[in-house]
């Protein structure tokens, strides 16, 4: 039986999460969950779950949680809360699913620990790729991804000799907007940036697969995770969603993971791994998929992927700039406050305007982390 954390049990990933461990109640327990304030749903994990502890973020919420929970499981506050359970509770594998770089401090708590790491949030390896890796090699942590891109990747790398490999190529959706011409994007609302053609996410990841920043942040996550330079990581347009990435090697033959848009089967992957479990969704059938397309992305129109490549080659803490710029660009976008095509013009203005520093040290990526929402914000 192995004990599990979910952070960011709430959210898409953690329900999704939570099915699969439902599914398969003789091999995994929940032992711990952390939200931000959605209590309604926190009340009914754990009435479903009995976890030992659930540690909410938001102040106010803390107290009508704890008389749901009937002292039947501890509840903690706030994000020492959070930092909190995960030092006290035993657990074999912690799922990082909180949205955005609130998990920074959480995921680098966890890896302390030594344990696996399921992880779902990309963007504290997006600030923090060489931090997280260098922590984890010295934890004996081990990081596997649930993104159905790095899944992918590192199911088709599973046995193989990776230094005969030549270049990953991660596929993208292409999101709502993939044949949606320049001058229409001006007028994207949230309403219509929040309609993903494929999968059904949190309102941030959404908005990001919409400009392709998502598929910028997943260059660098794999960057980190798989140890890759940027220059052997492409990226193609694959709208069906069917071949979720794939690995060439030296020898040019190319290994692609495909199967149902269905996060449960990544998640169910990073929980059980090396072993399969049964499916939680219904098989591929390649007869119903008329046809698999790819295609180059369209940087013009969508010129965050070119962004983050940009910050990749600057290094340092320029993507911990990128990621809280594109963060806080989202956030106006979604309150009414920018258009849709300012988020990469905002994002490309910050990551112009912001110091380099080096990014071996924690001191330095939270302070880029401000500069990047701050700039933003200015210009705002
Ligand atoms: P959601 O917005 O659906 O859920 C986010 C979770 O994080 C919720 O539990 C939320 O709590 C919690 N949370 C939000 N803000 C804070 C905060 N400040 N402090 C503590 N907890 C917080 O996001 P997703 O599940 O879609 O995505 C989670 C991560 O996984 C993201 O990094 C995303 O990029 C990545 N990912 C998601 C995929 C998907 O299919 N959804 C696919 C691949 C990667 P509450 O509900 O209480 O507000």
């Amino acid at each position: 039986m192995k004990k599990i954390i979910i952070l960011g049990a709430t959210g898409s990933i953690g329900r999704n999460c939570l099915e699969v461990i439902r599914a398969n109640p003789r091999r995994f327990k929940l032992v711990g969950i952390s939200a931000n304030r959605n209590i309604g749903r926190c009340e009914k994990i754990l009435g479903q779950f009995r976890p030992k502890i659930a540690a909410i973020s938001h102040p106010a919420s803390f107290m009508r949680l704890k008389k749901a929970a009937h002292g039947r499981t501890s509840i903690l506050a706030g994000e020492e809360g959070i930092l909190e359970m995960i030092e006290s509770l035993e657990a074999d594998t912690i799922v990082s699913a909180i949205a955005g770089s609130a998990g920074l401090l959480p995921t680098l708590a966890s890896i302390k620990k030594g344990v696996r790491i399921a992880i779902a949030n990309k963007e504290p390896m997006v600030m923090a790729g060489r931090l997280i890796t260098a922590a984890a090699k010295k934890s004996g942590a081990s990081l596997l991804p649930i993104d159905s891109e790095h899944s992918a990747v590192f199911q088709c790398l599973n046995g193989e000799p990776e230094k005969r490999l030549k270049k990953i190529i991660l596929t993208a959706s292409g999101g709502p907007f993939l044949n949606t011409a320049y001058k229409k994007l001006e007028k994207v609302t949230p309403a219509m940036a929040l309609k993903h053609p494929r999968w059904k996410m949190g309102a941030k990841i959404t908005i990001d697969s919409a400009t392709l920043m998502n598929k910028g942040l997943e260059v660098i996550e794999a960057r980190w995770l798989f140890g890759v330079p940027p220059e052997k990581i492409q990226v193609l347009v694959h709208p069906q969603s069917i071949v979720h990435s794939m690995v060439e090697f030296e020898d040019t033959s190319v290994m692609a993971q495909m199967g149902m848009p269905d996060m449960k089967v990544p998640i169910a992957y990073a929980l059980s791994y090396p072993d399969r479990l049964p499916a939680p969704c219904g098989s591929l059938d390649l007869l119903k998929e008329k046809k698999l397309e790819f295609f180059p992305p369209d940087t013009k129109r969508f010129p965050c992927l070119s962004l983050a490549y940009e910050a990749l080659a600057k290094g340092g803490t320029m993507p911990a700039v990128l990621n809280a710029a594109n963060e806080a660009a989202v956030e106006a976008f979604l309150e009414g406050r920018a258009g849709f095509l300012d988020i990469p013009k905002l994002v490309e203005q910050a990551i112009s305007k912001a110091s380099l520093r080096s990014d071996n040290k924690l001191e330095n990526i939270i302070k880029a982390h401000k500069e990047g929402g701050e700039l933003v914000r200015t210009l705002l």
